[in-house]
């Protein structure tokens, strides 16, 4: 009898780790390669859009590289309130767009959002804890970006708003011309939309993370830029980890990459603007399963992987590296994503 019941207090406590890393392992991961190949081979015009706006990237890096040299690099803080930078150098305003509010059994609600984007701006200031846990060879390589994505407080009709509205039931926002993006969205010019569903393709799958595209005129000009992502996974209706998939997605919509794509091939490497992620600094890896835990941290190359990277699929997210905040610096500057920050725009939406 002691026994048995030993036995099932072990089971329980099997079952209730399982639990615990539920949120990791059972959720499918990001679909933003597969979607952004889609969208640029229905699309060539945008295509060329991202290469007339990737042209651009060596002239922020050499423009960052001189800042530093004269120590006047707008991007240094040391000012911070509540944990995040006092003195964003961008501030983009937010809007999100929540269908529903228990989501495989979590609710979505005003404080689950507003923390969840707070940890995401740590973030992406590198004020995180994790962030002076990197691995050693990446101390040098890891780099931060002093943002906030800023919940707006004037809506598109000028009325007062918390930033988060909230809808019936419904699936899809992961969908390209899904027509709830295209029902709901505020003006993509002004406001970074994000929609909070908990089956991002409407086909009965709740577990998918989330998913974003790249900056792209046209996506805006038909109110289709934006975040879609799982309000499971939401700040703290996941683990700690877990909800730095947040931070990945607003990372893509900032114009990064994974940093698995394509895998690891010998030689690419001299090739690295453009291929892989398409940053110098950051090791190809093989493939996205590749952790610690997985065996071994080498690429292809024999070279130790940025495994911690928000843009691959981390047990433990922390960092980006010095070339993917000067890509998304450049992103910042395109004109998809250029009037967001401006300062007509945060008085326009009440965010300055
Ligand atoms: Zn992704």
């Amino acid at each position: 009898m002691i026994k048995k019941i030993s036995l099932s207090i072990s089971l329980a406590l099997i079952a209730s780790a399982a639990n615990a890393k539920q949120p990791e392992f059972a959720a499918d991961h990001c679909k933003a390669t597969q979607i952004n190949a889609q969208h640029y081979q229905n699309f060539p015009s945008a295509l060329e859009e991202a290469n007339l706006r990737h042209s651009k990237i060596k002239i922020v890096k050499e423009s960052r590289i001189q800042s530093k040299l004269n120590g006047k690099s707008s991007e240094s803080n040391s000012d911070y309130v509540m944990g995040i930078s006092a003195t964003p150098s961008y501030i983009i305003p937010v809007v999100f767009h929540v269908y529903g509010t228990v989501h495989n059994g979590r609710t979505v609600n005003d404080a689950v959002i507003i923390d969840a984007l707070h940890r995401t701006n740590e973030d992406f200031q590198g004020q995180s804890a994790d962030f002076s846990d990197i691995d050693p060879e990446f101390e040098n390589l890891k780099d931060s970006l002093n943002i906030e994505f800023r919940l707006a407080s004037i809506d598109p009709s000028g009325a007062p708003t918390s930033g988060i509205v909230y809808h019936p039931v419904s699936s899809g926002a992961g969908n390209y011309s899904s027509s709830d993006v295209k029902n709901d969205h505020w003006d993509n010019y002004k406001y970074m939309n994000v929609y909070i569903q908990n089956d991002l393709y409407a086909d009965g799958v709740t577990n998918n993370s989330g998913v974003a595209w790249y900056p792209d005129t046209g996506m805006s000009d038909d109110g289709l830029a934006r975040v879609a992502y799982n309000g499971a996974y939401l700040g703290s209706n996941t683990d700690e980890n877990f909800r730095s998939v947040l931070t990945h997605e607003f990372g893509h919509f900032l114009d990064l990459i994974h940093t698995f794509e394509g895998g690891c091939k010998r030689g690419a490497a001299k090739r690295c603007t453009s291929t892989g992620d398409k940053n110098c600094d950051t090791p190809q890896q093989n493939s996205w399963q590749m952790n610690p835990g997985d065996g071994g941290v080498l690429n292809c190359m024999g070279e130790t992987i940025n495994w911690q990277n928000f843009m691959a699929y981390s047990d433990q997210y922390a960092n980006y590296t010095q070339d993917q905040v000067t890509r998304m610096i450049n992103g910042l500057n395109s004109s998809a994503r250029s009037t967001l920050w401006s300062a007509s725009n945060l008085v326009a939406t009440g965010s300055e």
